[in-house]
């Protein structure tokens, strides 16, 4: 594990001692590593007598539902008094999954003011220098890997029981699309071992994860790929788009269009995919890339986003055709990157 700070001797104390107030916090648009980071280590706390709160910024989706305490989890968007509350109130601030603060954009400012202990564990390069602690990997497959290791790093693996390690699993697997990414060292599959050795139902947290969609779901999902997949082969990208109006038609819930970005990296030859949803004042895009092609340049230079050199995602305050043309029209100076290899 790679640490900008190294120093886990007061983070252990804390913890150690008991009955600390402790928050845990985590990205915007939460997924499955950001839930089962954010909950492994809920629970591990709660069963360690502290007191401990999940505060994110909005809500997740309901394929995510199934782990241990996710109706403990509090939704800023909904309830900003509690949340600023319990914020207020922690002496341990754990901030999870993402690198740059502004991703929890609603409550930044009374991080930075809060006193409390701060600790980042996240896996994105280049995390910004804000926490008292900062534990950052980013060549581990996910979060919920490098919550695996500071347990180990606190002493406390004995204490992983199944519920803990169904959380640190759904994590795993969500971030490596199913072990078929950001999976390759050794390591990661030695911690699933041990994972299993807590007894966790794979095959069940497997099934609950990605066969529990809605029939909307599949049939938006059927739309897109028949109707709304551009496929621009001399630049090995395809892209697809989606409208507020389409997304009405089919009765759209947060989490229905995840995993909609992987779709055309399928096609033979496509190493670039994106994705763009139309919200209420901007655009969300998302960004899946296979190989070197580094996608999170694109984000973070074009799109006010950032993420990962495979998987980035922004936002642009503009129409969905004025963002679709920007991205169209950047193409060609990409075209040498794309088209190497
Ligand atoms: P997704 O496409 O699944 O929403 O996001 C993929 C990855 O891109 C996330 O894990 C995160 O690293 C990054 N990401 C997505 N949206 C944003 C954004 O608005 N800003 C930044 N900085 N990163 C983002
Ligand atoms: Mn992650």
């Amino acid at each position: 594990m790679y640490q900008t700070n190294t120093d886990f001797s007061k983070i252990r104390k804390l913890i150690t001692e008991g009955n600390q107030k402790i928050v845990i916090l985590s990205h915007r648009n939460p997924d499955g590593d950001a839930i089962g980071a954010s909950l492994a280590l809920y629970n591990l706390f709660l069963k360690m007598g502290h007191q401990v709160e999940i505060v994110l910024p909005n809500t997740f989706p309901s394929f995510l539902k199934w782990m241990k305490n996710a109706d403990k989890i509090h939704i800023y968007d909904k309830q900003p008094q509690i949340a600023d509350k319990i914020l207020t109130e922690a002496n341990i601030v754990f901030a999870l999954d993402f690198n740059d603060l502004s991703r929890i954009r609603e409550y930044n400012d009374k991080l930075k003011k809060s006193n409390s202990y701060k600790v980042l564990i996240d896996h994105h390069p280049a995390p910004q220098d804000f926490a008292d602690l900062t534990i950052s990997d980013p060549r581990s497959s996910s979060t919920a890997e490098l919550i695996y290791d500071f347990i180990g790093e606190l002493g406390l693996i004995s204490s992983i029981d199944e519920d803990i390690a169904s959380c640190i699993f759904a994590g795993i697997v969500t971030d490596t699309g199913c072990f078929s990414f950001n999976s390759s060292q050794p390591l990661t599959f030695n911690k699933v071992a041990s994972l299993l050795t807590c007894g966790i139902n794979k095959d069940y947290i497997y099934d609950r994860i990605y066969n529990n969609f809605s029939y909307n779901r599949m049939r938006l999902m059927g739309y897109c790929l028949d109707k709304k997949l551009e496929h621009l082969p001399e630049y090995r990208t395809a892209y697809i788009t989606l409208t507020q109006q389409e997304l009405r038609d089919y009765h759209f819930k947060i989490g229905d269009a995840e995993g909609f970005v992987n779709l055309p990296l399928s096609i033979e030859g496509i190493r670039f995919s994106v994705l763009f949803i139309e919200k209420k004042d901007m655009v969300k895009i998302s960004f899946r890339s296979k190989g070197n092609f580094e996608v999170n340049k694109i984000a973070t230079d074009h799109f006010n986003g950032g993420g990962h050199r495979n998987a980035s995602g922004g936002e642009l305050y503009e129409s969905l055709p004025k963002t679709v043309d920007k991205f169209v029209n950047l193409l060609p100076s990409y075209k040498d990157e794309l088209l190497s290899e």
